[in-house]
């Protein structure tokens, strides 16, 4: 992931971002001119776009940059790709890891452009629910495939924070298609990526 390049900020974005993040710490009875919130609406409407900055990506596209040709139909998974996303309900973060399993049909995608699919997916106002089934229509329409599964496990802060939550819960969300219908091939995807690992 191209993480260590330094973003490119639309300066008019993140100055009208900052004109409301200023009037909502106003309206919380804060001071939004003492010193220790004088930077705060800029630093924080920099984080909002990059949270968001999946609506600029086309994850269609990361795929199709790196297919290659292959001839197993062996599982191929990817597992515990870490993702940060925002509730849209509450826009408060929730995160956790993201597994992703195909059987090739004739082509493989390069592993880091999974990766990349789940930022892009993840970086946005999101439910864990449509997050797990979009990655796994996007590996399903784009790489050519006799099944996919996808797994995520995530905390909710929005759960934790009011208390719905114990701090130890995680919800689990999956989404699969074609030969993962089999539960045999489910066992064996979840034996893989050690869904338990934690308990
Ligand atoms: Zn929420």
């Amino acid at each position: 992931m191209s993480n260590n390049k330094k973003p490119q900020y639309d300066s008019e974005l993140v100055d009208k971002l900052a004109s409301h993040i200023s009037a909502i710490i106003e309206l919380l009875g804060e001071d939004p001119h003492r010193e220790g919130l004088l930077k705060t609406p800029q630093r924080a409407a920099k984080a909002l776009i990059d949270n968001t900055s999946g609506y600029n990506t086309n994850a269609s596209q990361l795929i199709k940059q790196a297919l290659f040709s292959h001839h197993s139909d062996q599982m191929v998974i990817v597992k515990d790709i870490e993702f940060y996303s925002l509730c849209e309900h509450h826009i408060l973060p929730f995160f956790g890891t993201i597994s992703i399993g195909y059987i090739p049909d004739g082509e493989i995608v390069g592993l880091s452009k999974l990766a990349r699919v789940v930022e892009s997916q993840a970086r946005r106002l999101q439910v864990q629910e449509r997050l797990t089934a979009d990655i796994c229509d996007i590996v399903e329409e784009n790489i050519k495939n006799k099944g996919v599964i996808v797994v995520c496990e995530a905390a909710h802060m929005c759960m934790k924070m009011r208390g719905i939550e114990k701090q130890e819960t995680t919800t689990v969300t999956i989404q699969y298609c074609g030969q993962f219908k089999n539960v045999e091939l489910q066992q064996q995807f979840f034996n893989l990526i050690n869904l338990n690992k934690n308990k």
